[in-house]
């Protein structure tokens, strides 16, 4: 089957890269930091069933999603660990969903702590809860002045069980640390202000991979890593703190070799013009499979090891490429797009800075088309 799902176009998922990812943060952060593998949007386009059950093998004690749906197709799996969902959540359904299948919510404002109460009690259930504070990133959570009374109220609602405190940062990649800092200031002074009221202090984290790391100053009692547990780093000047390997490898075949003469406009809106007789190779994977339009005519794949200038627009379903500098090339010979081929390496960064966005955004555009391969 693997065989034949190689005909056109595919995603590799190297199994021992995850597992030498995930142990490498797992010796990081050491045996008191809990160990969040940040599983959402399908793992990253990595597929989150297989990196589930890899990452918790390997490790990792707890899982995160975004979506209520992205749980429930891990416990389908039959995945017992427990599962963070991340996100918003707010409907009488959903909440009667997340009960049944023993999820843990984020609870970002006292009123959405009081609907789940009030839901939960009805259903006769007691639910572990994860609150969020804002200390910057001014996407969900409660503001961290308001910590005392959020935290107090959801100690006195019975169905409610306070699992853990947290914040996310928003410039954990950037070199300069101040915001950073200021985040992480506001987080412990929320933490003291619980303390003088004499609440409880549940399990804190902070750290996405970026902050991970910064070092054991931001481990608090767990770290939620995604994009390292992937293989690839947040920024390049945190590139030296472990040896991750990129897990990803997208590859296509060859379906067509044509001669094309000098003059000939190729693809759509003939944005690439011959100059030469040329060997031209139509590749089987396009912007449908994830590879954004917008790197047409900038995108390097390598063939046999080498690289190769993809030429004219980037259409749905195929793309071209120049096979000028390959000797007598094949139909069905292989074009890494991703990953490793011979001693040179395309990874997600590339793509990402020529387009000016991040590898996160690169990751999970990889469609479902793409099979996914284990290797
Ligand atoms: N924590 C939260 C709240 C997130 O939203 C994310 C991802 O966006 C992460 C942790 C993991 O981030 P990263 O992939 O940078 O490790």
């Amino acid at each position: 089957l693997a065989e034949l799902i190689r005909q056109r176009a595919w995603v590799e998922i190297d199994q021992a890269a995850l597992v030498h990812n995930v142990q490498q943060f797992r010796q990081y952060v050491g045996p008191k930091t809990n160990l969040m593998a940040v599983v959402k949007a399908d793992a990253y386009g990595h597929g989150a069933i297989r990196v589930a059950q890899t990452a918790l093998q390997a490790g990792a004690d707890w899982l995160a999603i975004a979506t209520l749906g992205e749980g429930i197709e891990l416990r389908e799996a039959g995945i017992t660990a427990p599962i963070l969902i991340l996100g918003g959540i707010n409907s009488p359904e959903e909440i009667e969903a997340i009960a049944h299948w023993r999820l843990q919510p984020t609870l970002c404002s006292p009123e959405q702590a009081q609907l789940f109460n009030d839901i939960l009690a009805k259903l006769g259930k007691v639910l572990p809860v994860h609150l969020k504070l804002d200390t910057g990133m001014t996407r969900l959570g409660t503001p961290w002045p308001q910590a005392v009374n959020f935290v107090g109220l959801v100690q006195s609602l019975p169905q409610l069980q306070l699992a853990s405190l947290y914040s996310h940062l928003a410039t954990a990649d950037d070199p300069n640390t101040a915001t950073m800092l200021q985040q992480q200031q506001r987080f412990t002074t929320a933490i003291s202000s619980l303390r003088q009221a004499q609440l409880p202090i549940p399990q804190l984290h902070l750290a996405n991979s970026a902050a991970t790391l910064h070092g054991p100053a931001w481990h608090y009692d767990m770290v939620r890593v995604g994009l390292g547990l992937y293989g690839l780093y947040p920024a390049p000047h945190l590139g030296d703190r472990l040896d991750l390997k990129p897990v990803l490898t997208v590859r296509a075949k060859i379906t067509q070799i044509r001669t094309i003469p000098p003059g000939t406009g190729v693809s759509y809106g003939h944005q690439f013009v011959s100059e030469e007789t040329m060997p031209m190779g139509v590749v089987g994977i396009g912007y449908a499979d994830g590879v954004p339009r917008n790197l047409s005519n900038q995108l390097k794949v390598l063939v046999r090891g080498q690289p190769v200038q993809q030429i004219g627009a980037i259409t749905m379903d195929q793309m071209m490429v120049d096979l000028r500098g390959i000797d007598n090339p094949q139909v069905g010979e292989v074009v890494t797009l991703i990953g490793q081929d011979g001693d040179r390496q395309i990874t997600a960064d590339h793509w990402a800075s020529t387009l000016g966005t991040i590898s996160w955004e690169i990751l999970c555009g990889f469609k479902h088309r793409l099979p996914r391969i284990l290797v």
